[in-house]
C-alpha cells in the first residue's frame, strides 16, 4: 500500500521532519514541488548546484510529434505538450512571469528526395506534408529545402524563463521549504523514508521523490536509478532569428528563442564530463546551418553542454520502488525533461495524495529493467 501523506496524517508525527522530500531542483523536482504543494502537501527540496545541470541546458522543445516514444508513452507526450498553455497560465497568475511559449508547430525540413520518403513514412495522422512553394510560404529563410512535415501543435517553451517562474513560485510558496545540500543517500523504511546530505544532516518524510537528473544512480540506496546514465549534448547559439518555427534537419535542429536562436545537438556517452568540444560545436553548427543557411552570416555567441538523464529506453521513470513504496522515481526523463515536467509533477502528486492517474505508468515502471 501507497503511504498515504495527508497533512492531518502526518502533523504530530514527530519523527517526520516533512511529508515529502525531493532530492534535485531542476525542472523536474521543481514541477514535483510545485504540484505537490498545490495540493496542500509539505515538501522540503532538497537540491544542490551541479555543473551541467540539463534543465537550464536544454532547448526547451515541446516535440513529441518528432521526439516519438513508443506506445502509450506517445500519448502521454502529446498530453504532456497540451498541458502547457494552461501550466504556463497558472505560472504567470502566481509569479507574474509570463513563460514564452511557441505553438506555432514543428517543421521537419526535407533536403532530398530520400528525406522526403522517410519523413512522408514516419508521418502521423496529425502531421501534413508541405510542399517547397508552401514551404517558402511558412518559412522564407528555407529556400533550398524540397519540403516539411508540418507537426502543428508541438513548438518550444524558453526552458530558462520556466525555471526562473518555478523557483520564484517555490521561493513564495508556504507548503514548500527550500534546502540547500548535496544528497549522499537514502534509506526506505515501512512507512517512512530518510535521507543523509553531504553534511551528516538527516531528514525523515512519508515520502521521498528522487529528481536528481543525471546524478541520480550516485545516490546511495536508490537501487533502481542505476540505470539513469548521463549523455551530454552541446548547443550553439545565434545572434539572429531568421525563423519562427522549430526545424528539424537530417542532423540537428534549431529553436527560435526571443532574438536569438539555438542550434543542438550532440548525443555523447562522455560520463560527467560537461565540456564543449571543437568537434562538437563544428558538428552542431554545420547541422543548423544545413537546415538554415543564412545562419552561417550570423554570429554564434555562446556555446555549452548539459547532461541528459538517460534511461535504456529514453523514457523516464515515474512511480515508487515496488519494494520500497515511500521512495518514488520522478528522472531518467532523457530528451523530453522540459516536454514532460508539468504532467510528471502532476503524477506524482497524485501518486502521493493516492489520488486517481491520469495516465498509466506502467510504461514508466523503476524497475522495468
Ligand atoms: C543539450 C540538451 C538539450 C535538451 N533539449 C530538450 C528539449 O528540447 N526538450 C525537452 O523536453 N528536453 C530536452 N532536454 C532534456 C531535459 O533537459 C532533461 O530531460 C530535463 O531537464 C531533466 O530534468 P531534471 O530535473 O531531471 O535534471 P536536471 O535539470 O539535471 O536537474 C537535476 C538537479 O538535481 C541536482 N542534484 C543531483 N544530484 C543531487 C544530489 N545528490 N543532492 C542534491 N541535488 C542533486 C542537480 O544539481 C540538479 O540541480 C535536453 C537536454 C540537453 C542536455
Amino acid at each position: 500500500m501507497f503511504p498515504v501523506v495527508s497533512r492531518e496524517q502526518t502533523t504530530g508525527v514527530s519523527e517526520l521532519s516533512t511529508e515529502v522530500i525531493v532530492v534535485g531542483g531542476g525542472v523536474i523536482g521543481l514541477a514535483v514541488s510545485v504540484a505537490l504543494a498545490e495540493r496542500g502537501v509539505e515538501v522540503t527540496l532538497v537540491s544542490e548546484h551541479r555543473p551541467g545541470e540539463a534543465s537550464p541546458a536544454a532547448a526547451g522543445m515541446l516535440a513529441p510529434s518528432v521526439e516519438r516514444a513508443p506506445g502509450p508513452a506517445h500519448k502521454f507526450s502529446i498530453a504532456a505538450r497540451d498541458r502547457y498553455p494552461a501550466y504556463i497560465e497558472f505560472l504567470a497568475e502566481r509569479t507574474g512571469i509570463k513563460v514564452p511559449l511557441n505553438r506555432l508547430g514543428i517543421l521537419q525540413v526535407a533536403f532530398s528526395q530520400k528525406g522526403i520518403k522517410g519523413l512522408r513514412k514516419s508521418a502521423l495522422p496529425t502531421t501534413r506534408w508541405l510542399d517547397a512553394k508552401e514551404l517558402q510560404h511558412f518559412e522564407p529563410a528555407l529556400p533550398h529545402a524540397l519540403g516539411a512535415m508540418f507537426n502543428a501543435q508541438d513548438g518550444a517553451v524558453d526552458n530558462v524563463v520556466l525555471l526562473e517562474a518555478l523557483k520564484k513560485l517555490c521561493a513564495g510558496e508556504k507548503w514548500i521549504e527550500r534546502l540547500d545540500g548535496g544528497v549522499r543517500s537514502v534509506k526506505p523504511a515501512a512507512a517512512s523514508c530518510t535521507i543523509t546530505l553531504d553534511s551528516g544532516t538527516q531528514l525523515t518524510a512519508a515520502s521521498v521523490v528522487i529528481a536528481a537528473g543525471a546524478w541520480a544512480a550516485k545516490i546511495s540506496g536508490a537501487r533502481l536509478a542505476k540505470h539513469v546514465k548521463p549523455a551530454r549534448g552541446q548547443l550553439v547559439s545565434y545572434s539572429s532569428t531568421p525563423l519562427r518555427h522549430v526545424a528539424y534537419g537530417p542532423s540537428g535542429y534549431i529553436v527560435p528563442r526571443g532574438s536569438i536562436t539555438i542550434a543542438g545537438s550532440t548525443m555523447e556517452n562522455v560520463r560527467f564530463d560537461t565540456t564543449t568540444t571543437a568537434s562538437g560545436v563544428k558538428k552542431v553548427r554545420a547541422a543548423a546551418e544545413e537546415i538554415c543557411p543564412v545562419l552561417a552570416s550570423s554570429t554564434t555567441t555562446e556555446a555549452w553542454a548539459g547532461l541528459r538523464p538517460v534511461t535504456p529506453d529514453l523514457l523516464p521513470m515515474i512511480g515508487p520502488d515496488p519494494k520500497h513504496p515511500s521512495l518514488i522515481y520522478a528522472c531518467g526523463h532523457s530528451r523530453n525533461g522540459v516536454l514532460m515536467a508539468p504532467l510528471t509533477g502532476d503524477l506524482i502528486a497524485d501518486l502521493v495524495t493516492e489520488s486517481p492517474l491520469s495516465h498509466d505508468l506502467s510504461q514508466f515502471r523503476p524497475d522495468r529493467f
